[in-house]
């Protein structure tokens, strides 16, 4: 019967990651996979995960199985993360999740068994699993315009008049911070204006926070979310420790649901429900580490100062690329690169110019000439203006 399946499309930036390790040429510059690399190309394991690693190898007795939605102390330590101190716990119910990605398709499982006829709105552009995702699960899903490709900033009047279309029940999928793939991001007076409108709307935000702490500090990547949640009734939030913890393969994540307080048992019970329907426990290793370093005072500490690196390194290489530009382009038109926010911005380059950077310069960014800022270093940083310049962008 497998005779009867047909091929999937295949994920384009991993095809990419594919194409990059085949290329032979040494100063090959790979700016594709959303993964954080420091000055050398490597992506270390963080130093407060790898001491709570050996705490941890110490003092575990046991592997045998916790709970099915994941640890209590997980669930804590991370809605206080991402809500801040005095989060409303007693409407608050929390599931570990298989990274963020299973934090969102839960979330979206969640919405579908509340509101069958949902549609979910979604950034145009997203990251593209979102959609993949959705389809999957054939969800209705409808776009709003978010990216003013031209000036290279959210268009926020297109994205409020699109928001109109909005009804009652829908879910609206929001990127917390760092939007992946523009690097363009609300202000907070506009997080304000829209969870006004979503209010009145009667919608669900579904908040996607994969890149706390990458962008502006732990709190200021929160603030549009914790605004949200503070004013709607009901909020859902999938975040990522993949990023920020630098532990991607231990897959990660957490979807937050905020409802009524009478509503709390079952939502709670619910999001138990579907990771037992889905695959019983979450995987545990990654979610107790993030436990342990956000509850330790010491490792909490290392853990801070060290993103705190990752964090300001990344915006040194947005600031240099862009003075760079400033200078070979003579004009101001590449300066969103340091305006914009997290380990991404679409530079807007054609796709024949992408592949042009690629064939003559060996510079690898995704088609929607998406660049990650951390595939960059103080020396490849002039070599991709050069080819910038070069490719005419
Ligand atoms: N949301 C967004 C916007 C992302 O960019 C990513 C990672 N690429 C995720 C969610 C999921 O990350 P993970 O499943 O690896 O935790």
């Amino acid at each position: 019967m497998f005779n009867a399946l047909k091929p999937q499309a295949a994920d384009k930036i991993l095809a990419l990651m594919g194409l990059f390790r085949a290329d032979p040429r040494a100063d090959k510059v790979d700016l594709g996979v959303g993964v954080y690399k420091d000055a050398e190309g490597r992506t270390p394991v963080m130093r407060a995960i790898k001491a709570a690693e050996k705490q941890l190898w110490e003092a575990e007795t046991t592997k045998t199985y916790t709970a099915l939605a994941g640890e209590p102390a997980f669930h804590a330590a991370m809605a206080e993360l991402v809500l801040g101190k005095g989060y409303p716990a007693e409407r608050l119910s929390a599931l570990q999740t298989v990274g963020g990605t299973g934090a969102c398709r839960m979330g979206f499982e969640l919405a579908r068994l509340a509101n069958p006829g949902c549609t979910v709105w979604f950034s145009d552009p997203t990251w593209p699993n979102h959609l993949s995702i959705l389809d999957f699960m054939k969800l209705p899903r409808k776009g709003y315009r978010y990216f003013d490709s031209a000036a290279r900033v959210v268009d926020f009047e297109a994205m409020m008049e699109d928001l109109q279309g909005v009804t009652a029940g829908d879910v609206v999928l929001l990127h917390g911070c760092c939007h992946n793939p523009t690097g363009a991001n609300l202000t907070l007076e506009q997080w304000a204006a829209v969870a006004d409108l979503l209010e009145a709307k009667g919608a669900l935000p579904m908040i996607d926070l994969a890149y706390q702490g990458f962008g502006d500090g732990l709190d200021a990547d929160a603030a549009g979310t914790r605004l949200v949640a503070s004013r709607l009734p009901e909020v859902m939030i999938a975040a990522s420790c993949s990023k920020n913890f630098g532990i991607y393969r231990e897959r990660t994540g957490c979807l937050m649901v905020l409802s009524d307080a009478a509503a709390k048992e079952t939502t709670q019970g619910t999001l138990a429900y579907l990771n037992r329907q889905t695959y019983s426990f979450a995987p545990d290793h990654g979610a107790r580490l993030v436990t342990m370093v956000l509850t330790d005072p010491a490792l909490r500490a290392e853990w801070e100062a060290e993103l705190e690196e990752v964090r300001t390194g990344m915006l040194g290489l947005r600031q240099q690329l862009a003075d760079e530009l400033r200078q070979l382009s003579n004009s101001d038109r590449f300066d969103f690169l340091a305006q914009h926010r997290g380990m991404f911005s679409r530079l807007g380059a054609t796709p024949e110019q992408v592949e042009t950077m690629r064939s003559e310069n060996a510079i690898y960014m995704v088609g929607d000439s998406r660049l990650n800022i951390a595939g960059l270093n103080a020396k490849t940083v002039p070599i991709l203006a050069r080819a910038i310049i070069a490719a005419g962008v």
